[in-house]
């Protein structure tokens, strides 16, 4: 039988780190914390870190990567990872990797993720090939825009056209049928030993401005010209009516099942579904993130989700580590390794 003092648990310092490595030493691992020269400080603060590594930039860590092999340490992908790293450079990872690294690439593109979620027969807000086809209300949103600065409504054609002559109009952008509800982040998480998949908890993010329009009247924000932005600030957690559980354990289900169709070994761990759940209670899904999100932040100590399955607090960085123990106590850890 495997020992987990054998290993440790490394990740960049970041995103949900706080959560991971937190979640690590819970589970025994030592943990290691990789973070920009002057951000190391939430790390020490917080105790979750038994060694922090200073780099100038995160594109350093190929150059530390052996000190990381050295050490048997199992590497935790988490959103800001896969952007510090850029996902072509994930499959150049030697270390030990929790999560398989090919399902990064579907997510990455916005037509191979759109396949893979209408494979599971997730419902997807329609997508309007040019703007002469809009005839219903869209959202235009620009590729790589950082908080969706610069995204808006437009009604028609002639709609579209107006907006555009305030924006780049070299910018690439896509026409995604805009869904009047509320956004809900489903967490998700699918273990290869159990074969089972678990919701962990939901949040809605807290974006700036968006959040905040509302705060003033109508004729006030066109007075001043509010631009909405969706910079996210934080998360908020959301429990969801229970009415709608099944649906969701449902496309969860549906979404592993259609990730082993498009990449070795499929999609495992942790994994989230953002959408818009609208009046008639459909779900609406516009993207997908196949590793741990930010969203799962409020559940340091465990969502009422987590609660209910383990009695005992458990999040998501957690749920992580207890995967890599189980796996490394059987002698299977290659199983969440990818
Ligand atoms: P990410 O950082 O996750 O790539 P982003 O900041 O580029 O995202 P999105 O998250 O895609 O932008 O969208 C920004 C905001 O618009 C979010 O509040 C989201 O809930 C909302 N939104 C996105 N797509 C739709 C849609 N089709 N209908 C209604 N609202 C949407």
């Amino acid at each position: 039988m495997g020992d987990i003092k054998d290993y440790k648990i490394a990740t960049l310092g970041s995103h949900t780190a706080l959560q991971i490595l937190k979640g690590a030493k819970d589970e025994g691992f030592e943990t290691i914390c990789i973070c920009k020269k002057g951000r190391s400080k939430p790390y020490e603060s917080y105790k979750v870190a038994d060694e922090i590594i200073e780099v100038d930039d995160f594109s350093e860590y190929f150059e530390l990567e052996k000190k990381l092999m050295d050490q048997n340490a199992v590497i935790i992908p988490h959103g800001s990872f896969v952007s510090y790293l850029g996902f072509e450079n994930i499959g150049k990872i030697k270390a030990m990797h929790y999560g398989t690294k090919g399902i990064i690439e579907w997510e990455s593109d916005r037509d191979m993720e759109r396949h893979w979620l209408l494979d599971a027969g997730l419902k997807l807000p329609k997508i309007f090939e040019k703007p002469e086809d809009i005839d219903c209300t869209v959202i235009v949103k620009f590729h790589g825009a950082d908080g969706g600065q610069g995204y808006f409504l437009a009604n028609s054609p002639e709609e579209f056209y107006e907006r555009m002559k305030d924006a780049d109009s070299d910018r690439k952008y896509v026409l995604q049928e805009y869904i009047v509800g509320v956004p809900i982040y489903s967490h998700f998480f699918y273990s290869r030993l159990t074969g089972e998949l678990e919701v962990m908890g939901f949040d809605k993010r807290y974006e700036s401005n968006a959040d905040s329009i509302g705060r003033v009247a109508a004729k006030d924000q066109v007075d001043v010209g509010i631009q909405t932005s969706y910079t996210v600030t934080g998360n908020i957690p959301i429990v969801l009516r229970e009415s709608l559980l099944p649906q969701v354990f449902e496309m969860g289900e549906n979404v592993v099942k259609a990730s082993q169709k498009l990449s070795k070994g499929g999609l495992f761990g942790p994994f989230c579904l953002e959408g818009i759940l609208d009046p008639n209670l459909n779900f609406y899904t516009f993207e997908i993130s196949a590793r741990i999100v930010a969203g799962t932040n409020p559940y340091v100590n465990g969502s009422p989700y987590t609660w209910l399955r383990y009695n005992e607090p458990m999040s998501t960085g957690r749920r992580i580590a207890r995967d890599i123990k189980e796996a490394i106590e059987q002698d299977k850890l290659k199983t969440v390794l990818g």
